[in-house]
C-alpha cells in the first residue's frame, strides 16, 4: 500500500481492522489527495444556511466541477456539507447549525468535507454567535472519521466574490491533511487565471530549501500549476537541487541564504533572469535541538539565522528593489512548534513564532499589493521527522484527528492555494497543515 506507514498498512488489513476496532486504536484512513483529471470530491455538495454568501457559494462550488444540492435527499451520500452561517445574528440562531448538520452528518462520504462560512466576529451583528462557530467546526473535525475534515471560513463584508480559490482548495483532496482551521478572507480585486488547471502560468515563484522534502514538493506543485520555479538551496545540495529544477522545468540557485550577499544575489537573479518575482516561499529551515540549559549559542544563532533573519533580509531586499510584482505573494513556513512550543526547541519555536509575526506585520504593510500568509505544518513525513526517535515519532504521527503523518505534498497544496492569483483576499492567515494535531489545538 503505497504512501502508508507500517501501522497504517496493518490497520487496513483484515486482522488489523478487527484489532483496531476492538481495542479502539487510532484508525489512519487513507486520505484522498488531489489527482488531476479526477473529481475533486466523492459526491455532491449539500449547501445549507442563508446569508449574504448563498449565491457566491453556489457559484464557487459549481465552478469547481462539483454538483451543489440544496435540499437533503433520502439515501443520498455527500462529498461535502457546506453551511452559510454569515447571517447568524444571535446566539439563539446557532441552533440552525444543529438543524442542518445533525440529520446529514452521517451521510458524509469518506474523506468528506464540512465547511462553515461566517462573518468575522468583530464585524458581525453578534460577535458572540460568530465566534462560537469556531468551537463547532473544531469539534466536528475531531468527530469525523475516515479522513473527513472541517473548517471555518470568515468572509469579511465585501469579500463575497473572493472566495472561489478557497472553495476550490477546501472542497478537494488538495486540503487532505488540513482540518480544524479558521481562515479569513477579506475584500479584494480578484485576478482570475486564464487556465484554471494552470493558475500560475506566467508567474515566477522562488522556493528556498527546494532540494528535498517539503521544499521539493512545493517546487513540484507550483510547477504543476504553471509557475516558472526558481529553486534555491545550499551548494552542498547542488545535485539534488538540479534534479528538482530539471523535473519542474525551472532554474536553480545554489546559495546559503544566511550569506551576507544572499539577498542581493537573489534579487539580481530574479530581476535579470525573470524580470521580477510573483511568489516567494520561505521554506528553508533547520533544527538544532537541545533543552535550553544545554543549548550553546551556536545552535541558537544557526537556527535564528536560517529560519528567520535571512527571510527578513530577503523580503526587505525584494521590496526595496521593487522586485515583487503586483498581486504578489509571500509565504512563510512556520510550525505547530511555533504555536504550541516544544521541548528541546526553544530556538526553533522562537523562529517559527517569529514567522507568524512576519505574517502579521507584513500582511498589513503590503495589503492591497501582495498577500503574506504562512503554513504551520504538524508531523510531515520527511527526512527531518525520520530523524526523530521512534517513540516520539510514533506519538507525533498518531496524535491528530487523522491518526497519521502528512505528506510534503499536503503542505505544498496549501501553499499553492495561497499562491493562486484569485487568493488576493486570503491575507494574514496562518493555516496549520497538521491533520488537526492535538498539540496546540
Ligand atoms: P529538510 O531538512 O528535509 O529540508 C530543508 C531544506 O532547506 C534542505 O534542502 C536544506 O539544505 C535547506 N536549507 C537549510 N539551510 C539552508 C540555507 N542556509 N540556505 C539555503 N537552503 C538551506 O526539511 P523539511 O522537513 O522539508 O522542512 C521544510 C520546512 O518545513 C522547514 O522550514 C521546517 O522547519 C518546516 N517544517 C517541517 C515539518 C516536518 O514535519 N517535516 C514540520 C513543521 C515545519
Amino acid at each position: 500500500m503505497v504512501g502508508m506507514d507500517r501501522y497504517q498498512s496493518f490497520a487496513r488489513s483484515g486482522l488489523g481492522r478487527f484489532v483496531v476496532g476492538k481495542l479502539g486504536l487510532p484508525d489512519p484512513y487513507p486520505l484522498r489527495r488531489h489527482s488531476p483529471g479526477t473529481p475533486p470530491l466523492n459526491g455532491p455538495v449539500l449547501i445549507g444556511g442563508g446569508g449574504r454568501l448563498a449565491d457566491p457559494l453556489r457559484a464557487a462550488v459549481t465552478s469547481t466541477g462539483l454538483t451543489p444540492a440544496t435540499g437533503a435527499a433520502d439515501g443520498e451520500r455527500y462529498g461535502a456539507l457546506v453551511f452559510d452561517a454569515s447571517g447568524i445574528d444571535s446566539v439563539e440562531r446557532l441552533r440552525e447549525l444543529h438543524a442542518f448538520f445533525q440529520p446529514v452528518i452521517r451521510s458524509l462520504r469518506p474523506c468528506g468535507r464540512v465547511v462553515v462560512f461566517g462573518t468575522p466576529p468583530e464585524q458581525a451583528e453578534s460577535h458572540v454567535a460568530q465566534r462560537a462557530l469556531e468551537g463547532f467546526t473544531r469539534s466536528v473535525g475531531k468527530e469525523l472519521k475516515r479522513g473527513g475534515t472541517a473548517q471555518l471560513v470568515y468572509v469579511a463584508p465585501g469579500g463575497e466574490d473572493a472566495i472561489g480559490s478557497t472553495v476550490r482548495f477546501l472542497l478537494s483532496g488538495r486540503s487532505a491533511y488540513v482540518s480544524g482551521q479558521v481562515i479569513r478572507i477579506g475584500p479584494a480585486d480578484v485576478e482570475q487565471p486564464v487556465d484554471p488547471d494552470r493558475p500560475l502560468a506566467g508567474k515566477v515563484a522562488l522556493v528556498t530549501g527546494a532540494a528535498r522534502g517539503i521544499g521539493a514538493a512545493i517546487a513540484e506543485v507550483l510547477g504543476r500549476d504553471g509557475a516558472s520555479v526558481v529553486c534555491l538551496d545550499v551548494p552542498a545540495q547542488g545535485d539534488e537541487l538540479s534534479a528538482v529544477a530539471n523535473r519542474v522545468g525551472g532554474t536553480a540557485i545554489q546559495l546559503d541564504i544566511t550569506a551576507a550577499d544572499a539577498p542581493a544575489r537573489i534579487v539580481e537573479h530574479l530581476t535579470r533572469r525573470h524580470g521580477g518575482v510573483d511568489v516567494v516561499v520561505h521554506n528553508a529551515g533547520i533544527t538544532r535541538d537541545r533543552t535550553l540549559g544545554r543549548m550553546d549559542a551556536d545552535r541558537w544563532d544557526a537556527v535564528v539565522a536560517v529560519n528567520l533573519a535571512s527571510q527578513e533580509r530577503v523580503n526587505e531586499a525584494l521590496l526595496a528593489a521593487d522586485a515583487l510584482r503586483p498581486n504578489g505573494r509571500i509565504v512563510g513556513v512556520s510550525s505547530i512548534a511555533g504555536i504550541a512550543g516544544n521541548v528541546g526547541q526553544t530556538n526553533y519555536a522562537t523562529t517559527k513564532a517569529g514567522v507568524i509575526g512576519m505574517v502579521d506585520s507584513l500582511s498589513r504593510r503590503l495589503a492591497g499589493r501582495a498577500t503574506v500568509n504562512a503554513v504551520a505544518p504538524g508531523f510531515i513525513e520527511t527526512r527531518m521527522t525520520a530523524a526523530v526517535p521512534l517513540f516520539i515519532r510514533e506519538a507525533g504521527r498518531r496524535m491528530n484527528s487523522m491518526s497519521q503523518g502528512g505528506l510534503p505534498v499536503d503542505v505544498a497544496e496549501a501553499i499553492a492555494w495561497f499562491a493562486h492569483p484569485a487568493s488576493a483576499g486570503v491575507n494574514g492567515n496562518v493555516v496549520r497543515v497538521c491533520g488537526q494535531s492535538l498539540l496546540g489545538a
